[in-house]
């Protein structure tokens, strides 16, 4: 399968976590317009996007759902799954590894780095903490291909040459300097300031119109 758009990939992963949940509960099996109506998005693009994964459920039950959670994970995980490193172990850094350790069972934070002598050395959720010098022989040997960033702007361009000389080819970016990364690597960012800005606009704008 050629490699999809990042709002289908997106949109596969929600599918899944929607169809956990609808599997915990019990259900065996879920229309497109059920799956739609839980995510809120239209019935025409669950069907779209599950025929174009190869997918098609029954008139009569609809998809069963482990099925479509096998398939769906075939497309996004790796056989022997993927490992994460934070780096950064502050406030942000050990929430996200506290929240998202055993989530998913094909990626996980392996390890994490910061410069902070208190912090090294230790382990935190299970995950051991290392010198950010460690850094580029640690990911080399333990193979960990994706990487969060939750270090102070100022450090992420440094931080940022190591991680490509590691053989990183993901990043999430928390910080709030945007980066400029080679071809093979994807780059994921997130700030929650702009988000909030945004919000707080179309609150003004509506409390106009209203
Ligand atoms: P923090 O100060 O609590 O944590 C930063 C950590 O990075 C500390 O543990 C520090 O020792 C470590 N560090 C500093 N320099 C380092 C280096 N060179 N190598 C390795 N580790 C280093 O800060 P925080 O509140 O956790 O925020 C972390 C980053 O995330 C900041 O850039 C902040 O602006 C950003 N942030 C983003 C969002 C968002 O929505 N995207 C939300 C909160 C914070």
């Amino acid at each position: 399968m050629n490699t999809l758009p990042d709002k289908t990939v997106e949109r596969l992963c929600k599918y899944r976590r929607v169809l956990y949940n609808q599997l915990s509960e019990g259900k065996q099996h879920i229309f497109s317009h059920e799956l739609a109506s839980l995510l809120h998005i239209t019935p025409v693009q669950v069907r779209r996007d599950i025929m174009l994964i190869g997918y098609s459920g029954t008139l009569r039950k609809g998809y069963d759902i482990q099925d479509l959670v096998t398939l769906i994970g075939e497309i996004l995980d790796t056989k022997d799954g993927q490992k994460a490193a934070i780096i950064g172990l502050g406030n942000l850094g050990s929430s996200i590894l506290g929240y998202f350790n055993g989530k998913r069972s094909k990626l996980a934070i392996t390890a994490a780095f910061d410069i902070d002598a208190d912090k090294t050395n230790r382990v935190y959720a299970g995950v051991k903490c290392y010198h950010i010098d460690e850094l580029e022989e640690v990911i080399k040997k333990e193979n960990i291909k994706m990487a969060i960033l939750t270090v102070p702007a100022k450090e992420s361009l440094q931080i940022l040459d190591t991680l490509i000389m590691s053989g990183i080819k993901g990043i999430m970016n928390f910080t709030p300097k945007s980066l400029n990364v080679p071809e093979n690597i994807y780059l994921e960012e997130y700030d929650m300031v702009t988000s909030l800005e945004k919000i707080a606009y179309f609150i003004k704008q509506n409390s106009k119109e209203g």
